[in-house]
């Protein structure tokens, strides 16, 4: 058997942080009808930090939160973890579309995580949060030049840099396909287990904040009442409420606007078993501890662990199905697990006798814009925030502030900010959209193998400001 087959032989198919030891019991499903203030639906980072902020705003607030399975199932406890001050996917995305708005952004972003991680702090949740930065490596040559240019250009503008070259990148992490680092150390930047994150933040709402939540709970549609109330049709019962915030990520939504302006795309990672000293040793890795993304188009992101697992996702290996294929069945792609673990052991073949323990799929909310896509209806009685495009896990809990100011919660002069009152281009109708997600992925990976080099398709893309990223 294959190398990379036979390493995947024993994975659980389930995301590595879904740990049994440390995930709490699901709660009751909702049996009868119930009222409330604010109903957040979506037990992702989106629901649980607006119910967190809607109660640090105003602390009487009687807030039910409802999950369709349990918190964490969604993209937030299978996702990288890695934990980025950036609040719309990064400077080049902030330069091509809110370029009057990039300090700004940044200064939010900047407060954003330290109140993120104040909170952290504040309610003793161990999310096991590293600060790592993020580096990105080249993996060619010419990719090492373009890179090189980047970083003095960053250097140039006061960012917090540092640049390693072919010999000095592979001191960091030993792989002989890096031929260039770029370490982003972006003040907080790190990494975090989001599962944890996850069940932190459902424990402080459901026993210090007093927040109701039902999982097993599915949101079947919404209706105004009158002029002041909202009906919530659930799996369970009726829920009344003055307001609702939709936290549904890339989960069809009974909202037009909603499922227009997000698409579901899949993103897959494999995780190890903890290495031994042995092989830490061998790769280097478990000094510096970076987290790591390569330097391209469909680019890979692997990071470490607490307890020295390697993680390892994305590159080709993403995939949006016919027609906005969310279902479960998506998760099991045995080929795109053996390819995740074959590019694994080009990345690392020191590490020939490394086992992978966990594979798991998720679905990563991607919008025309490749950040949050906020909006409101019904009088502001009925707030979204989704689409962060694998850019979530910081962002979110600056989307879950809109989603609450939005419906009323100490409203701020963000909600002036072309961040969040501009048009959303929505997704072209199928087949187009399948089309056109696929031609744009086929081109992605044709411009990494061509050494970045975009072709026609991509250019033309990147003037209307499409290129196609998770
Ligand atoms: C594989 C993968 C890797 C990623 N890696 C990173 C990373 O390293 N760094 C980063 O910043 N971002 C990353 N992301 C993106 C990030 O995880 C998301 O942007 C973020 O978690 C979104 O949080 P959310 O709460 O909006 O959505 P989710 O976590 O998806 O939560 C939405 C919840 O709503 C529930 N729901 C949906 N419909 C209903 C309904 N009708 N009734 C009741 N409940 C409903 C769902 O079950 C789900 O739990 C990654 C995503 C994936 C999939």
């Amino acid at each position: 058997m294959q190398q990379h087959i036979e390493a995947l032989k024993d994975a659980k198919a389930c995301p590595l942080w879904h740990d049994p030891e440390v995930m709490p019991e699901v709660l009751p499903s909702l049996a009868t009808d119930e009222k409330c203030e604010l109903l957040i639906v979506g037990g992702g980072f989106t629901g649980l930090w607006a119910a967190m902020q809607a109660k640090e705003r105003k602390p009487d607030a009687d807030i039910i939160l409802i999950e369709q399975t349990f918190v964490g199932d969604g993209a937030s406890g299978r996702c990288g973890g890695f934990l980025s001050t950036s609040l719309a996917h990064g400077e080049t995305n902030v330069a091509h579309r809110f370029s009057a708005e990039a300090d700004r952004l940044q200064e939010l972003g900047t407060q954003n995580m330290k109140e993120l991680l104040e909170t952290l702090d504040r309610y003793n949740i161990d999310a096991r949060y590293e600060k790592t930065g993020v580096m990105d490596v080249a993996l060619d040559p010419d990719s090492a030049v373009d890179m090189h240019s980047e970083y003095k250009q960053a250097k140039a503008n006061g960012e917090d840099v540092v640049w390693f070259d072919k010999d000095a990148v592979r001191k960091q992490v030993n792989s002989p396909t890096f031929f260039g680092g770029l370490w982003h150390r972006r003040g907080q930047d790190g990494v975090v287990d989001p599962g944890r994150l996850c069940w932190g933040l459902k424990e402080v709402l459901l026993n210090q904040l007093g927040v109701r939540i039902f999982e097993e709970t599915r949101l079947l549609g919404v209706e105004p009442v009158g002029k002041e109330g909202m009906r919530a049709n659930c799996e369970g019962g009726v829920i009344h409420s003055e307001k609702i915030l939709l936290a549904t990520n890339a989960f069809t939504s009974s909202i037009k606007k909603i499922r227009r302006s997000v698409i579901p795309v899949w993103d897959y990672q494999i995780a190890t078993e903890p290495l031994t000293g042995e092989q830490l040793e061998k790769i280097g890795w478990g000094q510096s501890r970076h987290a790591l993304g390569d330097y391209s188009n469909m680019f890979h992101y692997f990071r470490m662990t607490k307890d020295n697992r390697i993680t390892y996702g994305g590159g080709a290996a993403v995939r949006y199905y016919f027609n906005r294929g969310i279902d479960e069945k998506f998760a099991e792609a045995p080929d795109l697990y053996e390819q995740l673990a074959q590019e694994f052991f080009a990345t690392f073949p020191q590490l020939d006798d490394v086992r992978f323990s966990h594979k798991w799929g998720g679905i990563i909310a991607t919008s025309t814009r490749f950040c949050m896509v906020p909006g409101v209806t019904y009088d502001g009685r009925l707030a979204w925030s989704v689409g962060y495009t694998g850019h979530g896990v910081g962002a979110s809990r600056f989307g879950a502030r809109i989603g609450i100011e939005l419906l009323g919660y100490q409203p701020s002069d963000i909600l002036e900010m072309q961040f969040v009152t501009a048009k959303v281009l929505p997704w072209a109708p199928e087949p187009f959209r399948w089309l056109g997600v696929k031609f744009t992925q086929n081109a992605l990976i044709k411009a990494d193998k061509n050494g970045g080099k975009r072709g026609l398709w991509l250019k033309f893309l990147d003037m209307l400001g499409l290129g196609f990223t998770c």
